[in-house]
């Protein structure tokens, strides 16, 4: 379990590495770290949700998930799964070296890797105020609207809500996949959120970015019907994220990575 991932990004920081610092156990031991993170950073709760990231083994394309039914807290290295993208989007011909099943939500990890070549890591959640969201009608059709201007965080001028499907179902994927269509973020119905990024830290800050959002317009829409910027606004605002930068993430999580008290991507 050597393979470093090519060529040296490490998938957790997203950090150009030497292959030492980015052998398979020291991944694994990360994504332990960041599934234990999620409780603490109020994304979570109990051993709900679930993170992967995207894992090469020479040239076999894959990825890391962490295991079904195991708390976090007694996750293992060795319970980590890794899970063979060679089957493609959609089969159930699931290939897999672990000791343990993958996360019984492994369906939309692995399309997303299998569809998004962006995708490096993906962080579901069961974020409250998210999940609470995503029982309301009007979020499920219109999602969550430019009532603020970090909505753009999640790549659009809004923020999608996947359809309800039973969790672990081929539907389900189908559904966060087209939800997450020129997006980095969604919410799922009844259920959750989803974020991916170029690295679990990113991914993770994502995360903890569109929780924020919904807390904040589930607050605004307890006081009234809130105001939503324009189209135009939007653009002009995803524009400023994304001029400079080749990654449109780190630039929208620098902009404003103390005022929220979030931890700062690398950039
Ligand atoms: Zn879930």
């Amino acid at each position: 379990m050597t393979q470093p991932l090519p060529p040296f990004m490490h998938p957790i920081t997203g950090m150009v590495c030497e292959p030492a610092a980015c052998t398979e156990d020291v991944v694994r031991a990360s994504l332990i770290e960041a599934a234990r993170s999620m409780q603490q950073l109020g994304i979570n709760h109990g051993s709900a949700g679930n993170v992967s990231v995207r894992w090469h083994r020479g040239a076999a394309d894959g990825m890391l998930i962490t295991p079904s039914a195991l708390p976090y807290e007694q996750c293992g290295v060795d319970d980590i799964v890794w899970v063979s993208m060679a089957a493609g989007q959609g089969t159930a011909a699931l290939q897999v070296d672990g000791v343990r099943q993958p996360s019984s939500e492994w369906r939309f990890h692995h399309d997303l890797y299998v569809r998004r070549a962006d995708a490096r890591a993906v962080v579901h959640t069961h974020a409250p105020h998210c999940a609470a969201l995503a029982c309301l009608p009007q979020v499920q059709q219109q999602g969550i609207p430019a009532f603020h201007y970090m909505v753009a965080a999640a790549g659009g001028r809004d923020i999608r809500c996947a359809p309800y499907a039973t969790f672990g179902t081929q539907a389900l994927s189908d559904h966060v996949l087209a939800a997450l269509t020129d997006r980095r973020a969604c919410l799922m119905a009844h259920h959750g959120m989803i974020a991916l990024g170029g690295a679990l830290e990113s991914a993770l800050a994502l995360a903890v970015e569109i929780e924020w959002l919904a807390r904040t317009y589930a607050l605004a829409l307890q006081l009234g019907t809130p105001a939503l910027l324009s189209d135009a606004e939007m653009d002009r605002v995803l524009d400023r994220f994304t001029r400079y930068r080749a990654d449109p993430l780190d630039d929208l999580l620098a902009a404003e990575p103390d005022a929220h008290g979030r931890t700062a991507v690398p950039s």
